[in-house]
């Protein structure tokens, strides 16, 4: 299988298409990522001691005046603004304690142009009433501005920022890795949308390649934009194994190959469809992550922690005394999953398979979930931007 040659796509068009087809679902309606992103605002409250850690350094070794901050795939509902309100929080007390005026915040909200930023533009008002009553009169000035684009180009004018956070954004890549097609255009991963077990070393490879890629290219485009000693806070999915089809990674994807296989075998879904689908989305391991950031060479490391999350964001330590069944929690995950992965899977299987797939992969995690609780990795970051 590895010594087939293999088939290159032209891959400025494949970002494009990934660009055009990730979004998360926007408004706040019973699917959308506002009403179902519990998961993803654990991880935030689980990392915030590491963001505050990193913007305190900061501060206090520069006290700017107008402080640039961005939140990196910012997505659109309670999340958004949750953790900007930690680092005002954060820097305003500090100022108390220092008896020093605040700082001018400008904050920059990036993701790509197809997130809802309409919904977080409207809830600007009330956010900016709430700092005012619970900080006030005189607080800020705080600026709030939308900045659509992929953080894999450059956003920011130069040495512009101070602070960059990004959460459970970075293991989406630019594009679907190039290379998982033989040179007659056939899978080299047939019928999975990402990697499991049985997946060709050649396609472990692209993906990995194209992490390497990206992330670099990342770290390059931000070390433009950041002052020197500014700071930067991911968090990202990746994997305690060096194995890249470890199930803490790969379950959650390979349950939604089943759900498509299901359908495959009764003919609502063309089988072709489901071999040109390949997910633009990488986990990387600890040491994966480090020499990717030791190789670019922009930053330094400062500090990494491995946080480790139920795939049901309701279902954390704090909650000792509610049991979670495994019905409850597969719907919860079914529909994390779905509103993080509608968009993409409407484009490619067609709207009208989307209800019946998700029932489908409901079932399959409720069944995985009663044989064994898989944890989701997620690897956080504080780097310190060089010279
Ligand atoms: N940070 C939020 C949202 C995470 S969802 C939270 O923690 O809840 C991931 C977000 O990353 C999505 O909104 C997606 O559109 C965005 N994203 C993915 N790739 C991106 C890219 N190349 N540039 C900018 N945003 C991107």
């Amino acid at each position: 299988m590895d010594g087939r040659k293999v088939h290159v796509k032209n891959r400025k068009r494949e970002e494009m298409e990934v660009q055009q087809i990730l979004h998360m679902n926007g408004g706040t309606g019973e699917t959308s990522y506002a009403k179902n992103s519990i998961h993803e605002r654990e991880a935030i409250i689980k990392a915030k001691h590491i963001v505050e850690g990193a913007i305190l350094d900061l501060y206090c070794s520069v006290f700017p005046e107008s402080l640039g901050i961005a939140d990196l795939g910012c997505s659109s509902g309670p999340n958004t603004l949750l953790v900007i309100s930690e680092i005002i929080d954060a820097i305003s007390l500090q100022c108390c304690k220092l008896n020093r005026s605040w700082p001018e915040f400008r904050v920059f909200l990036n993701d790509l142009p197809g997130n809802d930023f309409n919904t977080i533009f409207r809830s600007l008002p009330g956010f900016y009433e709430k700092l005012k009553k619970a900080k006030g009169i005189d607080f800020g000035p705080c600026f709030i501005l939308g900045v659509p684009g992929s953080f894999y180009g450059r956003l920011f004018p130069s040495k512009s920022l101070h602070f960059v956070h990004s959460s459970y954004s970075l293991h989406w890549l630019s594009q679907v890795p190039q290379g998982l097609e033989d040179e007659m255009g056939i899978s080299l991963n047939e019928g999975n949308m990402y990697l499991v077990k049985t997946t060709p070393p050649l396609v472990f490879k692209a993906y990995l390649e194209q992490f390497q890629r990206d992330f670099s290219l990342f770290l390059k485009l931000r070390s433009e934009e950041i002052i020197k000693g500014g700071r930067m806070v991911l968090t990202l999915n990746g994997r305690r194994s060096e194995d890249p089809s470890s199930t803490e990674c790969c379950s959650i994807w390979e349950l939604m190959s089943q759900a498509l296989n299901d359908m495959i075998s009764q003919g609502a879904i063309e089988k072709a469809k489901l071999d040109s689908f390949n997910l633009p989305y990488y986990t990387p391991s600890v040491k994966e992550l480090k020499a990717v950031i030791e190789t670019e060479g922009s930053f330094t490391l400062q500090k990494l922690d491995i946080i480790e999350m139920n795939w049901d964001g309701n279902d954390n330590d704090d909650n000792k005394t509610i049991i979670f069944d495994k019905f409850t929690s597969g719907r919860t995950v079914a529909n994390s999953i779905r509103a993080v992965a509608e968009s993409m899977l409407a484009t490619h299987f067609g709207e009208a398979v989307i209800d019946d797939l998700f029932l489908r992969y409901e079932k399959n995690v409720v069944e995985h979930l009663a044989k064994e609780k898989t944890k989701h990795i997620n690897l956080v970051i504080s780097l310190i931007k060089r010279e």
